[in-house]
């Protein structure tokens, strides 16, 4: 029969399995900003994704990996949508030697760099390439697809160069 306290002991082994499962990732930087990290065990930080432990600088890191892992997960499927629009439209152009469709695809990648920077699917990754680093990098990536892609594109338009993929 279920009793208070067994149901007690039943939560509290259930809360303490999943504590047990959450395990702490080794790194002598913030997993945020990259800086090295000097910390004493008492004043040590972490920012928990699914169940590893990252450790990070301060709170105000804390609160920015956090921010990161809410729009990581709200907005990854906009970016998948629209890097895989990206693919079709690239690839459909050169296939078909239309140029103009694979332009218009390159600026969506620019775009879709640059709207959402979240192609990383591994956290651990960051342990090497901080989030703020990678932020940085995946958007400037977007810039250059961005401008690469609106300068032929407008070229192609205004019939100042002719691009054929045959
Ligand atoms: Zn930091």
């Amino acid at each position: 029969m279920l009793t208070t306290q067994n149901f007690c002991l039943i939560i509290f082994s259930m809360n303490k399995n999943q504590e047990e499962e959450i395990t702490l990732v080794e790194s002598d930087k913030c997993v945020f900003c990259g800086k090295a990290l000097n910390l004493k065990p008492n004043s040590a930080l972490y920012a928990t994704v699914v169940k590893k432990k990252f450790p990070v600088c301060s709170e105000i890191c804390l609160d920015k990996t956090n921010k990161y892992l809410t729009n990581d997960k709200k907005h990854k499927k906009h970016f998948y949508w629209m890097f895989t629009l990206c693919g079709i439209l690239t690839f459909g152009g050169i296939i078909i030697n239309y140029s103009l469709l694979a332009f218009i695809g390159v600026i969506i990648a620019g775009l879709s760099f640059l709207i959402f920077p979240y192609p990383i699917s591994s956290f651990e990754s960051f342990t090497y390439w901080p989030i703020k680093k990678m932020n940085f990098t995946v958007r400037i990536i977007g810039l250059i697809l961005l401008l690469v892609g609106v300068f032929f594109l407008l070229s192609v338009i205004s019939d100042k160069i002719n691009v054929s993929f045959r």
